[in-house]
């Protein structure tokens, strides 16, 4: 696989799906992968990316964005209240709005500096105990209580259970963004990302299918 592959299969989906040409954004999952492999992927031109610790993009990404214009750093691992300002000037998107402390951090501090990333609130639609997001049950008060806090809700993001059938945790997600008028939904992974755009993802998150496995230990 490669970047050219995923984004004709990406066209491909869109066309069966009935989708506009490109409204699916492609974010480029480099968590982990060595700098000469995202460097080969910037190269080819593509610039929407994501990673999903603050500490590791914060180690990379400077650099990156001063070799290449128009970078845009999507965060969509879990976030600690504790670096919600480091992640807020480093990342254009934070896809893991999962919580009511962390939804007046984001708040309190867009606030002090008069700007704040696009939101997309994680919704865990397989009700794991070990995976963060709102339970769907609590899904629509929180996105009324993100509202209420003037944050910028783009859409909403899942992690399907790796044993499941991805597709129906993609229908929850799509039918409750659809009841709040919520239009972006982050959903779809190297696996299983022609099924989320059939569902209606605006967002898929690939990462091993462009960049190769990713490395262990
Ligand atoms: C790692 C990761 C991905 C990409 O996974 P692949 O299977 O390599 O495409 C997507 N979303 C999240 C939240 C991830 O942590």
């Amino acid at each position: 696989m490669s970047l050219q592959d995923i984004k004709s299969r990406i066209g491909k989906a869109e066309q069966t799906a009935g989708r506009a040409p490109g409204s699916v954004t492609l974010i480029a999952v480099s968590k982990v992968q060595p700098n000469d492999r995202v460097e080969a992927v910037l190269e080819e031109g593509h610039r929407t990316f994501g990673e999903n610790k603050v500490q590791e993009a914060a180690g990379k990404w400077p650099d990156f964005r001063e070799r290449f214009a128009g970078i845009n750093l999507h965060l969509i691992g879990p976030l600690q209240s504790n670096k919600t300002r480091q992640a807020m000037q480093l990342f254009d998107a934070i896809h893991s709005v999962d919580r009511p402390k962390l939804a007046r951090a984001i708040a309190r501090i867009a606030q002090e500096e008069g700007q704040c990333p696009d939101l997309f609130i994680q919704v865990n639609t397989g009700e794991e105990d070990q995976k963060a997001g709102v339970l769907p049950a609590d899904a629509d008060a929180f996105v009324t209580e993100c509202r209420q806090l003037d944050l910028p809700i783009r859409g909403l993001m899942c992690i399907p259970p790796v044993e499941e059938e991805p597709t129906l945790h993609f229908a929850l997600l799509a039918k409750i963004a659809a009841r709040n008028g919520l239009e972006g939904l982050s959903m779809g992974m190297s696996g299983d990302f022609e099924r989320a755009i059939t569902h209606g993802a605006t967002h898929v998150r690939v990462g091993s299918a462009i960049f190769g496995a990713r490395p262990t230990g």
